[in-house]
């Protein structure tokens, strides 16, 4: 098989990169591990993504945003940070910036599946589900894929998009900064019968974090982070024990909560790639930054990235230059870090700091946090960045 670029990886970025150059001329092949069934209707997996302006209106541009239910689509508003025990939150409000939401909240697996949709409408894109990659090699002339089957493919581009714990990044000897942090998030859909307002929260309390996303409806998502043992306690726990506990971990704020949902459970582990391109070959979404969820940044990165990538390939294109030249890939790169490398850094010491319960740092986070609701231009610049 000879084609023009290879991406590995059928999660929202490789699909959403394949299908930003669908009508460039390029042939593209998406090589998947899973099943055509579980593409074609992907499973609820307990996330809700919280999507930017800028990330709605590129889903527009790649032709999925209209491919999800407007009922699906549920307005954030406001963003509350809450610290230990104190009902204190410093507040982001959409009223901070000129849009009447600081962005949108919509289930991965819709995205999933509406990013499938236009792949699949896409002649130029070739979707080979259950491909076992065998090895990969990289040259100054071009990309050769072998499968498992004995297949094997040519292309002029090499794309990684195998997730944050990427096997495409490792056979091209990419090392990564990762740290785990040694706990996991537990996800589930709960109803309650206090109205979130539409109002994410994001609640540092002592010996856990708690999140609330809120949906359509009485209902939110709800993220609850603890070390490995106390979610699987949470996660075997029959439902009304459930609801009980979850109910008493928000402090009854939002009333008796009942689960409506299946849980899920993620690891706390985040990643940067040490380089984001190789010889004919570039990382993209979580195989090149893989965020810690609590900026809720991960797949807007990975959405700025394959605009950024994918408009240096069309440039290339247009003036008859090799798609995959080492120059443009590394334009790629310094762009995607320069835009992604501070958030990353500042994610993980806020992660640190409210992770830390011993009595300096819960100084510190009270200081930080009444510091922080006092400074408008802050609170502005914050709202401006979520929105
Ligand atoms: C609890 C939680 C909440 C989140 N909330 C937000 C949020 O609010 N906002 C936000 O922007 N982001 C959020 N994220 C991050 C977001 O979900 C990810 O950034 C996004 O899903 C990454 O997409 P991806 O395509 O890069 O990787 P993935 O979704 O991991 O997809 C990778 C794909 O590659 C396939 N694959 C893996 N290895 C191979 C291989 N060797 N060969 C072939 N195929 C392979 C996998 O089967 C999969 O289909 C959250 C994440 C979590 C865990």
């Amino acid at each position: 098989m000879n084609l023009d670029i290879a991406i590995i990886g059928a999660g929202p970025a490789g699909l959403c990169f394949a299908r930003a150059l669908a009508e460039s001329g390029l042939r593209i092949v998406v090589l998947e591990r899973q099943t055509e069934a579980a593409l074609s209707a992907p499973a609820f997996d307990g996330r809700e993504i919280a999507l930017t302006h800028n990330s709605a209106q590129l889903m527009r541009e790649l032709g999925l945003w209209e491919r999800i239910d407007a009922q699906a689509i549920s307005a954030l508003r406001d963003a509350r940070v809450f610290n230990g025990s104190s009902l204190h939150s410093l507040n982001f409000n959409h009223r901070d910036t000129p849009q009447s939401e600081l962005g949108y909240l919509v289930s991965n697996h819709l995205i999933r599946k509406a990013a499938y949709d236009v792949v699949k409408s896409s002649p130029a894109i070739t979707l080979k589900t259950e491909a076992q990659v065998a090895s990969i090699k990289t040259d100054a002339n071009g990309v050769q894929v072998k499968l498992a089957n004995g297949e094997i493919i040519q292309t002029k581009l090499l794309i990684g998009a195998d997730s944050r714990f990427s096997e495409t990044r490792r056979a091209m000897g990419i090392a990564a900064d990762m740290h785990d942090f040694g706990k996991i998030m537990m996800v589930c859909v709960m109803e309650h019968p206090v109205s979130h307002q539409h109002a994410a929260w994001e609640w540092f309390d002592y010996g856990q974090t708690l999140a609330l996303l809120p949906m359509n409806g009485m209902r939110s998502s709800v993220v609850i982070t603890l070390p490995p043992q106390a979610i699987d306690s949470l996660m075997k726990m029959p439902e009304d024990d459930f609801n009980r506990e979850i109910s008493a971990r928000f402090q009854h704020r939002l009333g008796a909560m009942r689960l409506v949902s299946t849980r899920h459970a993620y690891p706390l582990v985040t990643v940067y790639s040490k380089r984001l391109v190789g010889q004919r070959f570039a990382l993209i979404g979580d195989a090149a930054v893989g965020m810690h969820p609590v900026t809720a940044h991960g797949f807007n990165f990975g959405l700025t990235g394959i605009a950024t990538l994918s408009s240096e390939i069309k440039a290339a294109l247009a003036s008859g230059q090799d798609i995959a030249a080492d120059r443009l890939l590394l334009r790629y790169e310094q762009a995607h870090r320069r835009h992604t490398r501070p958030l990353f850094l500042a994610t993980h010491a806020i992660a640190k700091l409210y992770g830390n319960d011993s009595p300096p740092a819960r100084f510190l986070r009270t200081s930080a946090l009444r510091v922080g609701s006092r400074i408008s231009p802050f609170k502005r610049a914050v709202a401006g960045l979520l929105a």
